[in-house]
């Protein structure tokens, strides 16, 4: 989602520079160094030693942990895959379904695995993150009915691979 050189995202770098604009007028001085820096994807106050600039690095790096980076929505600090982002719910659900269809289709090429059982034949729908469980349309599931569990939808690899080209393009959409 972010990059990680320290060149801040839109939403970031327009509240970043409102904050400039008031240590400007609280001090009647211009300023343009950073306050904040990013590391690992998290906004972090820049340090310095004149009190007034420490504060205003401080708000400025708490009020981003706040903003998502990606549509600046309020959010808050998640974790995204393996590092963390400052996102809203919808910038992260985009993000989660991304990911989830990415690796359903891994499943299905029989990427991922044991190499010797091959690829994955079915998937029971309760192997589906409940996310994309949900973006699966109803007429593609097929249906099982064990007496004591009851219905239980599942997709053969044959259906994932005819909903993958869908999926593809959900992906596409999403990662927008
Ligand atoms: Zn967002």
């Amino acid at each position: 989602m972010q990059n990680q050189d320290n060149e801040l995202p839109g939403p970031w770098a327009r509240v970043h520079a409102r904050f400039l604009a008031r240590y400007g007028n609280v001090r009647c001085e211009h300023w343009s160094e950073p306050l904040v820096e990013i590391v690992n994807g998290l906004p972090f106050p820049v340090y310095y030693d004149d009190r007034v600039l420490k504060g205003f690095a401080r708000k400025a790096a708490a009020a981003l942990r706040s903003i998502c980076a990606t549509c600046g929505r309020p959010g808050r600090v998640r974790r995204v895959g393996g590092y963390m982002a400052v996102a809203c719910g919808g910038c992260f659900g985009k993000e989660q379904m991304t990911r989830q269809i990415e690796s359903l289709l891994d499943e299905c090429h029989g990427e991922v695995g044991d190499p010797f059982d091959g690829p994955k034949a079915a998937w029971h729908e309760h192997d589906l993150p409940t996310l994309l469980r949900s973006a699966i349309p109803a007429f593609c599931w097929r249906h099982t009915y064990p007496p004591q569990t009851g219905p239980i939808r599942y997709l053969t690899r044959e259906d994932v691979t005819r909903l993958a080209p869908w999926l593809a393009k959900l992906a596409v959409v999403m990662a927008r």
